[in-house]
Formats: C-alpha cells, structure tokens, sequence
C-alpha cells in the first residue's frame, strides 16, 4: 500500500483544480488520479478552441485574412490557446497547490482504496471528476466512415469542404457554426423537430433562423439510416430514404457520464451502491 490522503479527486477534469486549491486551504491532504489530461477536455478539444476557433472568425486576423489563410490563421490561434494539447502547466499548477498528481487510470477497489497501475492509495473522501464519454450511436456503415468527433474536428488542420453534423445539440451547432464561417458546406440532421432539443422550442427557432442566414442545413425529424464511404467521401442516407451529398460525418461529443459506461463498471467499480457517508450515497 502506498500512499494514504484525505481526499482523492478521480479524474482532473475542469474541477479539479478548484476543488485542489479549496481542499488544500481547508489543510487537506490531496491526490488527483489523472489518465488524462490535466484540465480534462475543456482547455484543449472543447471549449477553449471551438470558442477560439469562432472568434477568429469574426476577427480574420490583423491585418484581415480570408479563404485558406483565415483557417491557418485561426487554427494557429486555436492551437496557441489550447497550448497544443500540453497539460504541463496545469499539472504544475495542482503541484504549486500542493497535490499529488499520480498519472494513469483509477479503479476503485473498495471504499478508500483505489488502484492505479500496480500502485495502491488509501483515501478518505472521494471526489468523482471522471467526465463523460462519447457515445457513439449504432449507425450501418459508421465505424468504417472515419467520421469526426468533435475532439477531432478541433484538433484538425484541415477544413472540410462539406460536413454532415449528427445532432443539433449545443456542440452539434457550435461546431456547424464554425467550420462554416470558414466556408465549409454544413449540414445538422437532428432527430427532433428543433435545434438544441433540451432548450425551448423558441430558443431553437431563433438559432435556426440565424443558421439558415448562415448557409448551415437544417434536417429535422430524420435519423441517419446508413453511412457509405469513408472520409469527406461520405454519403449519408436517411430514414427515409434520402441521400445527401458527399460529406465528412461529424458526431459531437455525447456526455453519457464516465461511471455510467460500462466500462467504468469493468474498471473496478462495485455494482451495488457504495455508501460513502453522510455526502452521497454512488449507485
Ligand atoms: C466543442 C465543445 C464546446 C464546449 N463548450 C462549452 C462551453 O462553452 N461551456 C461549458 O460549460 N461547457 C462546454 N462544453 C462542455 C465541456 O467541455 C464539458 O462539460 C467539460 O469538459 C466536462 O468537464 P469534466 O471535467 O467534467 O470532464 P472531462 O473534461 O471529460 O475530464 C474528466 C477527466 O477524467 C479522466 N478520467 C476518467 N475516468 C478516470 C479514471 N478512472 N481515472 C483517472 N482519470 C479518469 C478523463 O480522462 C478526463 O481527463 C463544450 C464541449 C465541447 C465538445
């Protein structure tokens, strides 16, 4: 048995550094148990560099820039403040708190002790900031598509001529809104009859009205029925039977919590409910 700490923070997703620098004030004893990286996916393939990505189009450099050149230009920025996907200063920055980082993936082994690569640590409170995962939907032909996700869409350099987006959810529309500004043909398909289906129906009206202004395609009330080829290649067939143009298929990035996944569960995770106190009680 290794090291034993007050509180361990499974997972260094966007909280942790928060809860880092609040449990150390409190004189609290800290591990952060990362497998990935330091920041989770916020910093660096989220919402820093689809926010960057959307503001360099609106500011196409200095001075202005268009076509090719304004995509470099935002992919360059994009990339600078994300810091190319370097976590170093994050993990210096749980270091200057007073944590210890310990790199690899946590399992729970029982309540108060987890297990990362051979290594054991006892804990006394547990904080859970595993994120989510992708869900990636059973669609014929997907697999093989070499689609996009948004993960990929904002790590890329390239910029697509036409994209097919899977869902009209928040990064579903955000990352519509982004590579058209750039002049990528796009096109979101959603299930339901609105954009942003978990928000009003209004605020969806409003964002469609803006979309169309925009260029972007709008499909409602269809699911993708099949996906044929693979790359910008993509032809996309729908439920009822239309196909669209050649596109690259993007799938945003679904948030089906961590420890919900199975593979959570495979990863050491009880089945049955895990009493940690008078705080929470795990399902
Ligand atoms: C394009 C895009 C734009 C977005 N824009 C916004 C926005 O403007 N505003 C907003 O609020 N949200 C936005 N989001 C959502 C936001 O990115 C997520 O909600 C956020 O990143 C979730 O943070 P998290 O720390 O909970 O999880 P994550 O960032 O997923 O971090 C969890 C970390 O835990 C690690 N982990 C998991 N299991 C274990 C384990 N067993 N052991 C060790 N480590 C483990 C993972 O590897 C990961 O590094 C956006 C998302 C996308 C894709």
């Amino acid at each position: 048995m290794n090291d034993a700490f007050d509180v361990l923070i499974l997972g260094a997703g966007s909280a942790a550094a928060t809860a880092v620098e609040l449990l150390r004030a409190a004189g609290r004893s800290v591990a952060v148990v990362a497998d990935g990286r330091v920041g989770g996916a916020c910093p660096y393939v989220a919402c820093i560099p689809s926010k960057a990505m959307l503001h360099a189009a609106a500011a196409r450099g200095e001075p202005p820039v268009e076509g090719a050149a304004a995509y470099r230009f935002a992919v360059e920025r994009r990339n600078a403040l994300s810091h190319h996907g370097d976590d170093t200063a994050a993990a210096q920055r749980l270091d200057e708190l007073g944590a210890t980082l310990i790199r690899g993936h946590g399992k729970i082994t029982a309540p108060g002790r987890v297990q990362v690569g051979d290594e054991h640590y006892r804990y006394r409170d547990l904080i859970i900031n595993t994120g989510s995962q992708p869900t990636i939907p059973e669609i014929d032909g997907l697999a093989t598509a070499e689609y996009w996700t948004s993960e990929i869409a904002l790590s890329s350099d390239s910029l697509p001529g036409s994209l097919v987006i899977i869902g009209g959810s928040a990064v579903g529309c955000e990352l519509g809104q982004v590579f058209a500004r750039f002049g990528s043909r796009g096109t979101i398909v959603e299930r339901s009859p609105q954009l942003l289906p978990k928000e009003d129906r209004s605020i969806g009206a409003v964002l469609a009205t803006a979309f169309e202004a925009e260029g972007i395609g709008l499909i409602f009330e269809k699911t993708v029925a099949q996906v044929v080829g693979s790359g910008e290649g993509c032809t996309v067939q729908l439920d009822d039977g239309t196909v669209l143009p050649p596109a690259r298929v993007l799938l945003p990035r679904d948030a089906t919590p961590s420890w919900r996944t199975s593979a959570w569960r495979r990863s050491g995770w009880p089945r049955n409910p895990v009493d940690c106190g008078s705080i929470c009680i795990v399902e």
